[in-house]
């Protein structure tokens, strides 16, 4: 992954909310923490992150570091990340345990998945907690009242998994060229929406511009990415217009 060398900072920041969701296998932790004044990154972009009491396991002298991609968006005053936990014992467990007051170390910024604005419609596919730098790309949009046609693509295990479902549904009634579309691989007894996968969903959908000229943005696990990657290619959109981070 290339990484931006300049104006990367290093700082301490203290957690300000903390929301769980998930559901008994999958936990997700939505969190703020402060962000200072000076701080620029751009929608798209990741930061790392430490805590103090958690080092390296093959050297305690060491913080160990994991990367998150920032889902507020820059016009916003805090951070926002969201995170899977893992159940075992890494840094996301340990960040699982953490209270609003605690003190994370953050570096940062970092990264070449950003908005290309050129394009005159674009599509958003998020796979779980993929939806982080998407969702950042979505506010930044609609904050600036950009009036292109914009469609999110979501696919998640469940109805638990489905992250920033309020939001979203705020953000469609707010503006008119924002729709959104969820899809769930393993949905329980209470889901009414679709099940199966995000693949499903774009083969219903009518764009409103010719498919060559949309651009794609996608985030999620690195299989399912080059599968989806694959799928657009084979229904005809460009290849060079589909932009995509995997983790
Ligand atoms: C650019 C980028 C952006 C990303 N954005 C996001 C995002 O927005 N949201 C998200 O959820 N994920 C994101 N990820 C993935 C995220 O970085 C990893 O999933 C996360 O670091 C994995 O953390 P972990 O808790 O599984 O374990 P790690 O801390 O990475 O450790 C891996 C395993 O090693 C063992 N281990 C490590 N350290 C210790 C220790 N000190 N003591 C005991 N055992 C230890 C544990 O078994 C652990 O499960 C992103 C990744 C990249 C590269």
């Amino acid at each position: 992954m290339l990484l931006l060398t300049s104006d990367i900072m290093e700082f301490k920041s203290k957690i300000t909310k903390l929301i769980k969701c998930g559901d008994n296998e999958n936990n997700f932790q939505i969190m703020q923490f402060e962000k200072p004044k000076d701080f620029s990154f751009t929608s798209g972009q990741f930061i790392m992150v430490g805590c103090a009491d958690f080092k390296l396991k093959t050297n305690p002298k060491l913080l160990k570091w994991s990367s998150f991609s920032v889902a507020s968006a820059p016009f916003q005053e805090y951070f926002e990340l969201c995170i899977r936990i893992h159940s075992t014992e890494g840094l996301t467990n340990h960040l699982g345990k953490k209270q609003a007051g605690d003190e994370l170390i953050v570096k940062g910024p970092f990264g070449h998945f950003m908005l290309n604005n050129e394009f005159k419609e674009i599509a958003f596919i998020a796979l779980g907690t993929g939806i982080a730098p998407l969702i950042s790309m979505i506010r930044t949009l609609l904050h600036e009242n950009d009036e292109r046609p914009i469609t999110l693509f979501y696919g998640f295990r469940n109805g638990e998994c489905f992250l920033y479902e309020k939001e979203l549904t705020e953000l469609t009634e707010k503006h008119k060229n924002f729709r959104f579309y969820s899809v769930a691989s393993h949905p329980g007894e209470n889901w009414t929406g679709k099940k199966g996968f995000v693949q499903d969903l774009i083969k219903d959908t009518d764009f409103s511009s010719p498919i060559k000229e949309i651009h794609f943005y996608l985030c999620g696990i690195p299989k399912a990415i080059e599968s989806i990657n694959e799928f657009l290619i084979e229904q005809g959109f460009e290849k060079e217009k589909i932009f995509f981070e995997k983790w």
